[in-house]
């Protein structure tokens, strides 16, 4: 395996199966997502709630088993919707994880690690102020007039898609686009580089981590292209596939009835087929009609 290679275990299918443990108390599940629902109604039109925040009596209770062993419980809309084929959210991002996926970290979850960008996506700007003049605390007043800007500075940000299907951000010249390639150095400037490198890694062994080196020599080699076309991946140590679920019950328990309803309503597949049918009765009766009206055009 290559260092940017991502694990071929990515996603496995998930199995049903029994759980070990309990579900938790329905009551404190329900309050939960009522709450959360509320919260979520204050921002949505009435009119989307069905779609956006629907009642507590469509959303079915699963448990589910994810890769690092930890079982948790989730839930979807309808006991058809199976946890697995689901995304789900990435903490603090307005983003969700591949396919299957739950983020789950751990105190001793593995360093990030380097993925290749395998797609570019949206792009927004920001502005940011010119620094100050003073230098801060750990520059002196020489190394800060270098690096310093003087003016204030807009900079794109782009949404790029890692090999390994997680998402990250990736600054770049305001003017810049994917299709403009990243931007290399001169052979000149790639040499000076490399014996200035080689001699930081020798004066300071520490001076960077193992994964940074060889970050900074897969960089070097390939002169220094700008933006790095691997990007660091913060998502891949957290994010968990789910291996195995387990249905718990409907979040409200339903009557007979209401079961027995569910059962006789029509499946997705059945309406397709419905709906099918009366489109092509529809084209045939406007085929007719189109006849009809050639026919009546020749008898005028
Ligand atoms: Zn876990
Ligand atoms: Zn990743």
């Amino acid at each position: 395996m290559t260092e940017n290679e991502v694990p071929a275990s990515a996603s496995p299918s998930a199995v049903a199966r029994r759980l070990t443990g309990r579900a938790k108390p329905r009551v404190e599940v329900l309050q939960e997502y009522q709450d959360l629902n509320a919260k979520r109604r204050e921002r949505i039109l009435p009119a989307l709630w069905p779609f956006w925040a629907p009642g507590p009596e469509e959303i079915y209770r699963w448990r589910v088993e994810l890769s690092c062993g930890c079982i948790r419980e989730v839930l979807t809309r309808g006991d058809n919707d199976l946890p697995a084929e689901g995304r789900w959210g990435e903490p603090g991002y307005n983003r969700c994880l591949p396919v299957g996926q739950l983020w789950c970290a751990h105190d001793d979850d593995a360093p990030a690690q380097y993925r290749d960008i395998a797609e570019w996506g949206d792009r927004r700007e920001q502005t940011f102020a010119a620094d100050p003049v003073e230098p801060p605390d750990y520059l002196d007043a020489q190394t800060w007039a270098r690096i310093r800007w003087d003016e204030p500075r807009v900079s794109a940000f782009w949404t790029v898609t890692l090999a390994c299907g997680h998402a990250t951000e990736v600054v770049t010249d305001l003017h810049w686009k994917p299709l403009d390639g990243p931007r290399t150095v001169t052979a000149e400037r790639q040499r000076e580089m490399i014996a200035e490198f080689e001699q930081f890694w020798a004066s300071d062994p520490a001076g960077q981590g193992e994964r940074e080196r060889a970050h900074t020599r897969r960089q070097l080699a390939a002169g220094w292209p700008r933006p790095a076309p691997e990007q660091l991946c913060n998502t891949c140590p957290h994010a968990r596939t789910i291996v195995a679920y387990q249905g718990v019950d409907w979040l409200v328990p339903r009557e007979k009835e209401q079961i027995e309803e569910t059962r006789a309503r029509p499946s997705r597949k059945q309406v397709e087929q419905r709906l099918k049918k009366v489109q092509a009765e529809m084209k045939r009766l406007q085929d007719q009609l189109a006849e009809l009206d050639e026919q009546d055009r020749a008898t005028e």
